[in-house]
């Protein structure tokens, strides 16, 4: 399977949405994570087959790269400064 770093994801979710994004606006945006949040929520209740959380991890993920886009936010460096230190957060 073909790695992917964090980086790579968020801008390819550039590429491929960036204008949307940018034309729907950070508050629609950050509703539709919310939104995905809650699928992914449902999924889990459910007890749903793995693959179908998976869709929803991926979709939670999607979102919160894109609004990371329209925050001009690094995702890959804000994991990095918060967790990738000799003593992460409890
Ligand atoms: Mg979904």
């Amino acid at each position: 399977m073909e790695e992917i770093t964090l980086r790579q994801a968020q801008d390819l979710m550039r590429k491929y949405y960036y204008e949307r994004d940018s034309r729907r606006g950070l508050y629609a945006t950050f509703t539709w994570l919310v939104e995905e949040v809650g699928e992914l929520a449902e999924a889990i209740l459910e007890k749903r087959s793995k693959e179908a959380i998976e869709e929803e991890v991926a979709d939670v993920l999607a979102w919160l790269l894109s609004l990371s886009n329209l925050l001009g936010i690094d995702t890959e460096e804000a994991f990095r400064k918060k967790y990738l230190n000799p003593e992460p957060p409890l």
